[in-house]
């Protein structure tokens, strides 16, 4: 059973638009679909505000928020802007990418957890925009679900692990991309790093940048404290143990136990009638149909009674590859 929840779930009408950049405008904390993620936003330049985002997810003080704003002047004016910046916005702008930069004064230190460092996005989701238009505030939001767990999807995702934590969530549908954004760190512009994996590509942004970035260092141990939660080791995790098996094969159905799942990437092309078998996309489908698809699919596996699920990575040179199995491999990972 379902927590009660005591969250209202907004239709996106312009009155309840209006209604709630007005929460935002005085504080409070709004969950609002974006086109990665469904986030849990505050005014990203009121201390209190930031406060509260950590404690409705239970988020340790110590891993930084992301800010995200509508407009390049927005965003130039919480952040040193550089070249390289510039390049990767114009090229990435709006959408899943999240610059890393040295923070400009202004930004509380709760939002970047003390670091002179602010990250920075501009999201793609028209309501999200609109919500930060209409409050005219750039918008702290990580994920809005209790810290560690699969990120949400959907306003029911985020009511049914948050919803007797906050008041008011905006319904947008589902999560076009699924997968949180990619994070690259442009503070030192000849040295560019990924820390975080996600629809843009390493290699997209080596090509617009003309130089290497570099993925080093991008996880460190669960109980070393991480400059952010996106390098945990362990994250995005269903409470179900996730088995990952690099070759997950058809035939193996029929022959795990009934209580233990199966997850593929892709439908296998002749499943035999067991219930124990998943997949993320069609058969043939693409992996953008995958990511779109995991964490429902991990948060309908946890509370589906299975004992253990095993966990089909994904193949191949499409660029989603890398964000795929970068979020599978942190679920499964032991904390
Ligand atoms: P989330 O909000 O849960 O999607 O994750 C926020 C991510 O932003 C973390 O995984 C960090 O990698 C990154 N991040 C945020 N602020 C900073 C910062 N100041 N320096 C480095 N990384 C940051
Ligand atoms: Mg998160």
């Amino acid at each position: 059973m379902k927590p009660t929840s005591t969250a209202r779930i907004y239709r996106p009408t312009r009155r309840n638009l209006a209604t709630l950049a007005n929460v935002l405008a005085r504080g409070g904390l709004v969950a609002a679909p974006t086109e990665t993620v469904y986030g849990l936003a505050a005014d990203a330049l009121n201390a209190k505000a930031c406060r509260a985002i950590f404690r409705a997810k239970g988020r340790p003080a110590d891993d930084p928020l992301i800010v995200h704003v509508d407009t390049l002047a927005q965003a130039e004016a919480i952040a040193e802007w550089n070249e390289a910046a510039r390049l990767v916005a114009k090229a990435f702008w709006p959408g899943p990418l999240t610059l890393v930069l040295p923070k400009k004064p202004g930004v509380p230190g709760i939002v970047t957890s003390g670091l002179p460092s602010v990250a920075v996005r501009m999201p793609a989701h028209r309501l999200f925009r609109q919500l930060i238009r209409l409050s005219g505030c750039p918008l702290a939001a990580p994920s809005a679900n209790p810290f560690g767990y699969v990120s949400p999807t959907t306003a029911e995702h985020v009511r049914d692990h948050l919803g007797r934590r906050i008041g008011h969530i905006l319904d947008g549908g589902a999560s076009k991309i699924g997968l949180e954004s990619t994070i690259i760190d442009l503070r030192d512009t000849a040295h560019p790093a990924l820390l975080r994996p996600g629809a843009i590509s390493k290699e997209g942004l080596e090509r617009v940048l003309g130089l290497t970035v570099s993925a080093h260092g991008r996880t460190v141990p669960t109980k070393a404290r991480a400059i952010a939660p996106g390098m945990l080791e362990r994250h995005y995790s269903p409470r179900t143990p996730l088995i990952l098996s690099p070759a997950l094969s058809p035939e193996l159905i029929g022959r795990v136990p009934a209580n233990e799942a199966l997850l593929f990437i892709r439908k296998p092309e002749r499943v035999p009638p067991f219930k124990n078998v998943f997949w993320l996309a069609r058969s043939g489908g693409s992996l953008s149909e995958a990511a779109h698809n995991l964490f429902d699919r991990l948060r309908s596996l946890d509370t589906g009674g299975w004992r253990s699920i095993h966990a089909e990575l994904a193949a191949g040179d499409d660029p989603l590859v890398a964000a795929i199995n970068d979020r599978l491999s942190r679920a499964a990972a032991k904390g």
